[in-house]
């Protein structure tokens, strides 16, 4: 049977196995069911030559992992993928920054995981890549006569050509793409700006039937695969940890008061600062709620590397300080943030302990937060969610209270729906985005990328 070989920017640590978010999760089932390669950056900076792939085999998975030079590394990660290709996917202009020894930086790693890559493929391996850093993959390995069956999924949103051509050498992009047999997005949206960007760009030459395309002379599927949680796996996670001793002990000491939760990267594309806005705005225009919400803002600092990840980490200190000063009386503190990290079983807890989930990221892929969310609720009383129209999630979790992140007094009512939604309305919109989560789970998504990548062989 032919091997999968996944490849990602970073690969999950075969060893303790932490943190595994959605992308992990649905990488390691694929890889148990059909045994393959997992190769990706290791995490190591190193000074001299790069070296070939450090290999740890765990059962019918091998772990290939390579080092980076630490100039490739911070143009490339930091450069091209977070400071180009991050902002823009996300439509935040004002975040992009961009340097021509970025884009060099980026095709010179691709170049590299390509080449290091070569001596691990098998004939038979179909090869499934992932997510913006590794766009050039499939145009360098097929320059290396590589010619097995390769895929590519985007987590994150696909611009519209109009933002795409902010980007200088966004046609290169374009075409890199072209070089793969399988590319798969999140939501149907993506497909269209995606399949757009080409027709404009002059590069589609032909609509085919089910969702295959002929571009740049090659025959292409693109499809939207929305990618989902194991929606019994977090039930479970969280319906053990709600009675942890850290989980028990954060809800006695809400005594009573009703609690609200987000959990994010601290990133500017999740919308923090707006949210924070929000809650400010719920609390002056509708006093009643004071003392009687406690709203728990998670969110561990990433890519510390990029100026703009330490600046919105300052502005949200200022804004958490500004807000309790105002508010807090001295039995209760309105706005709870944790600037680091929880395990995930911690984290399934508090979403389960809370009544409303705040989700509201200025653009998102997907966002799995929402996701767990709903999965992580006790359907007997369930908790509310309120999240942005602007989140991929949204395109399925239609009974949510859908927001504008941007707009901080829509926000501010919208919780103040969600917080006297009666029990019967909150049961019956969770159940029908359970079923929802269900159709469209992690397994599901994983099978039918994989199917049609196997089809492609042809
Ligand atoms: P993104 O991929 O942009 O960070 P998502 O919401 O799609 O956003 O995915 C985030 C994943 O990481 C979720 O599975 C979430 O539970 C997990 N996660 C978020 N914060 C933490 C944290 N502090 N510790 C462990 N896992 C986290």
């Amino acid at each position: 049977m032919s091997r999968l070989f996944a490849v990602s920017n970073r690969v999950a640590d075969p060893v303790g196995g932490k943190a595994a978010g959605g992308l992990a999760v649905g990488l390691l089932a694929a890889l148990k069911q059909y045994g393959g390669v997992w190769f990706g950056w290791g995490g190591k900076i190193r000074q001299g030559d790069p070296s070939d792939p450090t290999i740890v085999r765990r059962g019918n998975i091998s772990y290939a992992t390579i080092d980076l030079f630490e100039s490739d590394y911070d143009d490339y990660y930091n450069g091209y993928s977070n400071a180009c290709l991050w902002p823009l996917c996300h439509y935040m202009l004002g975040f992009f920054r961009y340097e021509r020894r970025f884009s060099e930086a980026y095709r010179k790693v691709n170049a590299l995981f390509a080449r290091k890559m070569l001596r691990l493929l098998e004939d038979d391996d179909f090869i499934w890549v992932h997510d913006y850093h590794l766009i050039p993959l499939a145009a360098e390995l097929r320059r290396a006569g590589v010619t097995n069956p390769i895929g590519f999924f985007m987590h994150v949103p696909f611009p519209n050509i109009d933002v795409l051509r902010t980007l200088p050498d966004h046609l290169d992009i374009l075409r890199a793409l072209t070089c793969y047999d399988v590319i798969g997005f999140q939501t149907h949206n993506d497909v269209r700006s995606f399949t757009e960007g080409l027709a404009r760009e002059g590069l589609l030459q032909a609509r085919l039937d089910d969702g295959r395309f002929r571009a740049d002379g090659r025959e292409i599927t693109v499809r939207a695969y929305p990618i989902g949680i194991d929606v019994d796996g977090v039930f479970r996670m969280a319906s053990r940890s709600v009675r942890s001793a850290t989980v028990s002990r954060t809800i006695e000491g809400l005594q009573g008061r009703g609690f609200i939760v987000g959990v994010d990267r601290l990133d500017y594309s999740k919308g923090l600062p707006e949210r924070f806005r929000a809650f400010e705005q719920l609390l002056a225009r509708y006093p009643e709620t004071r003392n009687r919400l406690v709203f728990m803002q998670i969110a561990p600092p990433t890519r510390t590397g990029v100026r703009a990840y330490q600046d919105i980490r300052r502005e949200l200190e200022q804004m958490a300080g500004h807000i309790n000063g105002h508010y807090a009386e001295p039995d209760w503190v309105p706005i709870r943030y944790l600037n680091r990290g929880f395990s995930r079983s911690i984290l399934m807890g508090l979403l389960r302990a809370a009544n409303i989930g705040l989700v509201t990221p200025l653009r998102d892929g997907m966002n799995l937060v929402a996701k767990e969310f709903v999965a992580a609720q006790d359907p007997d009383n369930p908790g509310a969610l309120v999240l942005s129209s602007l989140a991929g999630a949204a395109a399925e979790l239609e009974e949510a209270v859908i927001v504008n992140p941007y707009d901080s007094e829509g926000m501010a009512e919208a919780i103040q729906q969600a917080a006297n939604m009666p029990l019967d309305e909150r049961r019956e919109r969770h159940a029908s985005m359970i079923d929802t989560l269900r159709r469209h789970d992690i397994d599901a998504w994983r099978t039918q990328f994989v199917d049609a990548l196997q089809q492609s062989r042809g």
